[in-house]
Formats: C-alpha cells, sequence, structure tokens
C-alpha cells in the first residue's frame, strides 16, 4: 500500500509513551514477570516493526500476533524475541513457523494429531513451540475439557516434534465492572493450571484489562499487553485507570486549503451542510480511505487549541472543518491528540463512531504516513 509522504497527514507515534506504558505495567507487576507486546493488526496501527523493536528496548520479552504472516515479518525484520500467533494456524503452513522459531496457539488435540502426522510425513524436523489455548468461557479457541487438555500436554512432552513452551487462556469481561463472569473464568483457568504436576514456561492469563483492573488475581508469569500498552483504557471510557498511561498516536493533518463560505452556501456530497452565515471553512487532506471513519460525519478537530466542527461528510480523502476565524494553509490540524490544553482521544472518536477505541485505531491504513520520535 502507498504510504503518503507527500501529504501533511502523519501518525505521529511516541515511541518514549510507549516505553512509559510497559514500564508502569511492570512495575506493579511481581519482579519476574513477562510481557509480551501485542502487535497484532501492524501493532493496533501503530507500525509492526518499529513498535515490536520499541517494546524490547522497554523491557517486553516477546510479541504476539494473530497470524502467521505477521510473525514472519518480524522474524524478516530481524525481530528474533519470543513471537507467538494467538490465531488458529493452518497445519499445512505449520511448519514455516517451526522453522521461523515462531510459537503457534494450539486448541484441539486434532490439530496436534494432523501436525505430527505431518512431521513425520514430510521430515518436518525442527521442533514447533506450542502455547496450549484453554476456553474458559470466552467461547473462541481452545481446549474446554480438562482431560483433552492433560492429553495435549502429555503428546507435547512426548514428541521430539513438539516444544511445550505456554499455556494460556483469555477473558471476555475483563474490562468490565461487573466480575462475575471473570470470576468463573478464572476459576475454570485454575482448573487447568492445577491439572498439570509441571506448568510450561509461559503461562499467560492477563490481556490489558486483566493487568489493570484483576491484578491481584493474575496466577501467571507473563502478561499480553495490547491496548494499554498503547496508552488507552481498554474499557473505553467505563472504569478508571490507576496506571500513568500515555496515548502513544497523534493523528494530525494540516489546512491544504481554506476559503470563505458565504451564508446559505452548502459543502460536501448530499449538501447536508449549510452555513448558518458567512464563515471561514478549511479542507483537510484526510478521509474515510485512510481509516478516518465516514461516521465522523458532525464530529470535531482541533486547531489552535479550539475545537472545530467537522462540515458536512468525511469525503474518501477530503474533509472540511468550520474555522473560528482565519487561518493559513499549513495550519496544523490535530484529529486525534492534544492542542493547547484540549484533547481529542481515540475513546471520544469511538463513542462518536459508536465503536471501541481498537477498531478506531486499527482501522489507521498504511496510507497515513507514521513518524516515530
Ligand atoms: N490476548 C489475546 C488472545 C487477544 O486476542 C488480544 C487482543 O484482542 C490480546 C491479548 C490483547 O488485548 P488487549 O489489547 O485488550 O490488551
Amino acid at each position: 500500500m502507498i504510504s503518503g509522504r507527500l501529504r501533511n497527514t502523519e501518525y505521529v507515534i511516541n515511541l518514549k509513551a510507549l516505553r512509559n506504558n510497559i514500564q508502569a505495567q511492570r512495575a506493579v507487576m511481581p519482579a519476574g514477570s513477562r510481557v509480551l507486546a501485542v502487535v497484532k493488526a501492524n501493532a493496533y496501527g501503530h507500525g509492526l516493526v518499529p513498535v515490536a523493536q520499541a517494546a524490547l528496548r522497554a523491557g517486553a520479552t516477546g510479541m504476539c500476533v494473530a497470524i502467521l504472516d505477521e510473525a514472519l515479518e518480524l522474524r524478516d525484520s530481524g525481530v528474533d524475541a519470543i513471537t507467538l500467533v494467538l490465531g488458529i494456524t493452518p497445519v499445512e503452513e505449520a511448519n514455516v513457523a517451526a522453522e521461523a522459531g515462531v510459537s503457534l496457539t494450539v486448541g484441539s488435540l486434532e490439530w496436534l494429531t494432523k501436525y505430527h502426522q505431518f512431521a513425520r510425513q514430510f521430515n518436518w524436523t525442527k521442533p514447533l513451540k506450542v502455547h496450549l489455548a484453554v476456553d474458559t468461557g470466552m467461547g473462541r479457541i481452545g481446549f474446554t475439557n480438562v482431560a483433552e487438555f492433560q492429553q495435549a500436554a502429555t503428546l507435547l512432552r512426548q514428541y521430539p516434534e513438539f516444544e511445550f513452551e505456554g499455556m494460556f487462556t483469555h477473558f471476555a469481561t475483563a474490562d468490565s465492572a461487573d466480575s462475575t463472569y471473570f470470576d468463573r473464568q478464572y476459576a475454570r483457568w485454575q482448573q487447568f493450571t492445577n491439572s498439570l504436576t509441571e506448568l510450561p514456561p509461559y503461562v499467560h492469563m492477563a490481556n490489558s484489562a486483566t493487568g489493570l483492573w484483576h491484578r491481584s488475581q493474575i496466577t501467571a508469569n507473563t502478561i499480553r499487553m495490547g491496548i494499554s500498552m498503547f496508552g488507552y483504557n481498554p474499557s473505553g471510557k467505563e472504569l478508571p485507570v490507576d496506571l500513568d498511561l500515555q496515548p502513544v498516536g497523534t493523528l494530525k493533518t494540516a489546512i491544504c486549503f481554506i476559503k470563505k463560505l458565504a451564508a446559505g452556501e452548502s459543502v460536501s456530497y448530499g449538501a447536508t451542510y449549510t452555513a448558518a452565515k458567512d464563515e471561514w471553512l478549511a479542507t483537510v487532506p484526510i478521509g474515510y480511505a485512510d481509516g478516518y471513519p465516514r461516521c465522523m460525519t458532525g464530529f470535531k478537530v482541533l486547531v489552535d487549541g479550539q475545537y472545530c466542527p467537522i462540515a458536512g461528510r468525511v469525503c474518501m480523502d477530503q474533509m472540511m472543518i468550520r474555522l473560528p476565524k482565519y487561518y493559513p494553509v499549513d495550519t496544523p490540524v490535530i484529529l486525534m491528540g492534544k492542542s493547547g490544553d484540549r484533547v481529542i482521544t481515540a475513546e471520544d472518536m469511538a463513542e462518536q463512531a459508536h465503536t471501541i477505541n481498537y477498531e478506531i485505531l486499527t482501522n489507521f491504513n498504511n496510507r497515513i504516513h507514521r513518524t516515530y520520535h
């Protein structure tokens, strides 16, 4: 995908904030605990490789990604720390992971058996690092039956084609004020951990929300840190965060065109916005094809420390904003981030778009040029 380096729109990534967030989480975890930085989906839109490298420098032990291709991209870029693919990889492709030293998630005995047959048949000799997924109530992937889980652990220890590296679960409601469902999942998780006489090296149950709001219950030596590493609240605005998390990304653009709109004149597709009086109207070079959602129509941006409304519909590559007074071309416009003492957060944008901050962040695509500081 083409990155728009030659227009004044950029996603400024503050790697010091990333470091701060990882260290803030580590500071409240027991000594010796590990952080796996969740860098799937282009590191939640912040850029896979630069974020992975910065996370390692900040003390993360390794990475979690969603798909094998993301893990291979890390390896191609020289990131050789432990990298776990959180999704299910087709058995047919799994030897690629073994060869690259990438760890795979396994959630069924069938998968293990099939892999073992393939390994023998095709002479796949490099041991595959496996993390067993335990489904304690997320209902997505993983073992639900303790006896089958134990069998899987035995297979992993028995066959030289495998290395039993980890086990994990994922909580569905760790970001909710009501902990009833969390507690049920947690009790189930303990049945699985208690079922093994010896645990694998990596035992992980915590996502960001668990690390923030269920810290005292973490009976595991590793946390998978995703959205909180980027400085955002996993619950949106529901629960307060007690760590000093700093948002990592600032989405900015600049005025590329300015004009006076006369009272009664309309703007953008559908002519849904009409000037009530003569007003200054600026165009900025960003739109829904960049991942700035079309449903932000009616939202606001920041210019010179002031909120300015988006005028009319967000277009594919451009949109218009109403200014309180004349500002010249190239004046900075903040879409997400701080300007003066005002701020627009990913959570504010998510509210407007009727979604979650995760989706806002992962939508920003590579046409928006990223810069790292
Ligand atoms: N672990 C798993 C299995 C996930 O699917 C995700 C993200 O969806 C994470 C960890 C990271 O979650 P969060 O960004 O809420 O920390």
